[in-house]
């Protein structure tokens, strides 16, 4: 039995398009965006010709996510550009989630009228900190006041499905603080909240800084109880903690799009730096608008690389991915997709792993406890 080949459901695939710009560079930031906002017309095009390269090989999605880079950058007509083009090449399946990230300062009520009117039906708000300080200090350029004034345009505008992303570990956050920030966060009832960890890129601009002045990100015990104290925290609210970094309000207003990475349903990815998943293989586009420009002018597809992943990698992203969630491991289907029975192979671990309180077994999943998520990354390695 072959890996993947056996599964029987059939996810529609996701689409991801990758906005690469950004008016300045946030210090903790390793994601691939330039400032020559000049560019955004050819790169409109070029994103078109990419769209009609994989017509072929992609028909329908019934998630869309636009990212970047600061896809909020984009004019509500340079948007429905996008769109366009997507409905020609395209089908989109209803009911599809369509999410586009915003930059706190860009946005107005108007402006979230229009993208509505392209289609877009959930907001991601990279907010990071409700506090002027840690948004300096990170190097974001909007301010508290922008944040809660992109929360209201939102709201006004009507769009129901509103996702925040906040970060913790800043330097001089302690959990005290970041018990604030989630309670502020609380206040407005937001559909979807991912935390994240600040975590220290090499060659960005906060690696040097926390260098040059000494400065410690937290150590694992300090983070581990920054995680556990989100996790009780949101889940207090009544948030679903369905991934380590992830909480929904209710079911139905998970990610379905980032759901589809963490199974291994096929994506595309279009734009610089864009990864895409087909058949077990996974190819990435050049990270960098100069090249895709010139490659797409000359009728190529502009590919960094590519690699088809073996059982052994499938099994192995799999176990990665499935134990960062909350649902965990459906171990019949774990053995149907990828061929090996969990319980038999890895019986020794598993039952360490439970004795320990990290995993847990229950109607046929092997599902991490608050505990294995704060620690999912080394769950993996079983
Ligand atoms: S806005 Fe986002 S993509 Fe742009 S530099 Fe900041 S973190 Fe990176």
């Amino acid at each position: 039995m072959t890996a993947a080949s056996s599964n029987n459901e059939s996810p529609q695939p996701g689409l991801y398009i990758h906005i690469p710009f950004c008016l300045s560079k946030c210090g903790y930031c390793s994601f691939y965006s330039i400032k020559s906002i000049n560019l955004i017309p050819a790169f409109l095009s070029a994103l078109k010709q990419e769209m009609k390269f994989y017509s072929n090989n992609f028909q329908s999605f019934d998630t869309i996510y636009i990212g970047g880079g600061t896809p909020s950058l984009l004019t509500a007509k340079q948007l429905a550009e996008i769109f366009i083009a997507i409905n020609k090449f395209y089908k989109i399946e209803s009911p599809a989630e369509i999410t586009i990230e915003v930059n706190p300062g860009d946005v107005s009520a108007d402006y979230f009228q229009s993208l509505r009117s392209v289609g877009i039906n959930r907001l991601n708000i990279g907010i990071q900190s409700f506090n002027d300080n840690l948004l300096k200090f990170l190097g974001r350029r909007h301010s508290k006041k922008n944040v809660l004034e992109a929360i209201d345009a939102a709201r006004t505008a009507g769009i129901s499905n509103v996702g925040i992303d906040l970060i913790y570990g800043i330097h001089h956050q302690d959990i005290k603080l970041w018990k604030r920030t989630l309670q502020k966060a609380l206040t407005f009832a937001p559909e979807h909240i991912s935390c994240y960890q600040l975590s220290l890129e090499a060659k960005t601009p906060l690696h040097k800084k926390y260098g040059a002045e000494g400065i410690k990100i937290p150590k694992e015990e300090q983070q581990a109880k920054f995680f556990l104290a989100t996790s009780e925290e949101l889940e207090n609210a009544s948030y679903i903690h369905y991934e380590v970094s992830n909480f929904a309000r209710n079911e139905n207003l998970k990610s379905r799009h980032n759901i589809k990475y963490w199974q291994h349903v096929p994506y595309l990815g279009l734009g610089p730096a864009a990864h895409s998943f087909l058949n077990n293989k996974r190819w990435w586009n050049k990270p960098s608008v100069k090249n895709y420009l010139r490659e797409i002018a000359q009728g190529k597809m502009p590919l960094e690389n590519s690699e088809e992943l073996s059982i052994e990698q499938l099994q192995l992203e799999a176990l990665f991915l499935s134990l960062r969630t909350k649902a965990g491991i459906d171990l019949e289907r774990y053995k149907t997709k990828y061929g090996t029975d969990l319980l038999v192979d890895k019986k020794t671990i598993i039952d360490a792993l439970v004795k320990n309180k990290l995993v847990e077994l229950s109607n046929g999943s092997l599902l991490p406890t608050r505990a294995g998520m704060a620690v999912a990354d080394s769950l993996a390695l079983i």
